[in-house]
């Protein structure tokens, strides 16, 4: 808990619930899917308190947020240098640690400055394609 005091957020009971559907949390939920597991213990919870927090860790570099889904936007409490995989069937997405080589120097002699890089794959999971 104490890396959540770092955060300057009020810790309210309800937000302490959002950072800790989030910690290890690998599933890359979007915001509507955190609302929904949380309002059965939180009825009174807001979407847009899921989502002002959401944004705030953002913000505090704390939470990323993945472009992958063209449906909705997800977000990942990993900060581990990673890269990701939709199933384009089941919309889960796979964290992805193999190293990918990417000429980042060649970018670099072309004038630009690299801060960091992702790939994004899209294909289908090996549970999806058994099923198929
Ligand atoms: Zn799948
Ligand atoms: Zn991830």
């Amino acid at each position: 808990m104490d890396k959540f005091k770092t955060l300057g957020l009020k810790l309210t009971p309800q937000r302490i619930a959002i950072l800790k559907y989030l910690d290890g949390n690998q599933e890359h939920p979007s915001a509507e899917r955190i609302f929904k597991a949380l309002k059965k213990k939180f009825p009174t919870m807001s979407f847009a308190t899921v989502y002002n927090t959401l944004e705030h860790l953002k913000k505090k570099g704390q939470l990323l947020e993945l472009n992958i889904d063209p449906k909705k936007k997800r977000f990942d409490p990993n900060l581990k240098p990673h890269h990701h995989l939709l199933c384009e069937k089941c919309n889960k997405i796979f964290d992805i640690y193999h190293e990918i080589p990417i000429p980042i120097s060649k970018l670099e002699e072309e004038g630009f400055q690299i801060n960091s890089s992702h790939v994004e794959f899209f294909g289908i999971c090996p549970d999806c394609k058994i099923k198929k």
